[in-house]
């Protein structure tokens, strides 16, 4: 998939975001509840010395008509006050270009699209036409749904509207998987984000991903050990108290905990290392085996497509399909290979070899 989405050169978050500490943080409560509940959070986020944007929702999108909505504009006017007394950057969530054009009237900092926005293109769209010519950062968040090119499709229609100051955000997807998590991971799809567009700065947020507290930590950890540039996590002076996400909200000196034993790993590339080579060499040797040994794998089914044609056999033989799970599982138990993982790979190759075979009997 050659996506234009490879074209964009994103500025580096540290020209519009510069981190107060490392890792970068942005944080904030889920929605302004108050002008004191706003100010108190940001009083006690400034203690904490780790935060470099406040982040709040004044428009929340709710699942259910009768939920809290958000304050809209008159929050906008608290925000005003957080960034008056302790000079943070605001960030906030914008939906629709009547938000966008509050945003802009109120010096709202930086803009982000939430999860649910970024699944529809229209909306998006919208959102890009009302930035057209205006030099605000946006961030990103995933849409709900795992589509990593219906991401790309939205910070490509920012980038295409001139928006320059970008970033990705990682919020975890929507899922029927049963799950510890609220939102899940599925760290493969920013990791892939990442690698075909490495210069767009991708910030976690482990407080969707998690969904409760004791697991903030644990997914913020991960997202430094995978390279990101900054966390978002939610905060609230008394968050059993919150509005919206009370769960997942912790408070400041919590943050400051978790803190205390984040350290932020040095990024692979930039840290040239003897033994990491070594080691990356036999990842490439055996990587080279597998590959071999796979094409000769496919050579045989190719030999058997034909004898099955001859002998007009079926290609499926499902007592032969369920003995080459049952013995290759056993075989990976016993080299200690993670059973789903393995599980994964021999239906994929068993996908490919019947895709094969009906090509080649047709
Ligand atoms: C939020 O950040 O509070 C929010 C609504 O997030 P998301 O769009 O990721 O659900
Ligand atoms: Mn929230």
């Amino acid at each position: 998939m050659d996506l234009p989405v490879k074209q964009i050169q994103p500025q580096n978050i540290e020209q519009w975001l510069p981190a107060r500490h490392k890792p970068l943080l942005i944080s904030g409560p889920c929605s302004a509840e108050s002008r004191e509940q706003v100010l108190t959070t940001a009083a006690q986020l400034q203690a904490t010395g780790l935060v470099s944007a406040f982040r709040a929702g004044v428009w929340k999108p709710r699942t259910r008509p009768s939920s809290f909505e958000g304050h809209g504009k008159t929050a906008l006017e608290w925000l005003k006050e957080v960034k008056e007394t302790y000079g943070f950057p605001l960030a906030v969530e914008v939906a629709t270009p009547a938000h966008v054009e509050a945003c802009l009237e109120a010096g709202i900092d930086i803009l982000w699209v939430g999860a649910r926005t970024s699944v529809n293109p229209f909306s998006v769209q919208e959102l890009a036409e009302a930035l057209r010519g205006v030099d605000i950062p946006v961030m990103v968040k995933n849409p709900l749904n795992p589509d990593l090119a219906l991401w790309m499709g939205v910070l490509e229609r920012f980038y295409m509207s001139g928006i320059t100051k970008l970033a990705a955000i990682h919020r975890g997807f929507n899922t029927y998987e049963k799950s510890r998590f609220r939102n899940e991971p599925l760290w493969n799809i920013p990791i892939e984000l990442k690698s075909s567009f490495p210069e767009l700065p991708l910030i976690c947020d482990p407080s969707h991903i998690a969904g409760k507290r004791n697991l903030i930590a644990e997914v913020a950890r991960q997202a430094l050990l995978l390279d990101m540039n900054g966390l978002m996590i939610e905060s609230h002076h008394m968050p059993s108290e919150a509005l919206t996400d009370a769960a997942q909200q912790l408070k400041p000196v919590d943050l400051q905990t978790i803190f205390s034993k984040l350290t932020v790993p040095e990024s692979a590339e930039d840290n040239p290392c003897f033994e990491l080579e070594i080691l990356r060499k036999r990842i490439d040797e055996f990587d080279n085996q597998l590959i071999g040994i796979l094409s000769k794998r496919m050579h045989v089914v190719e030999e058997i497509a034909r004898l099955k044609s001859d002998c007009k056999m079926t290609i499926l033989q499902v007592r032969r399909w369920n003995t080459i799970i049952r013995t290759r599982m056993e075989m990976g138990k016993e080299k200690g290979l993670d059973e789903k993982f393995l599980k994964n790979l021999l239906d994929l190759i068993h996908k490919e070899s019947i895709d094969l075979q009906s090509r080649i009997m047709k």
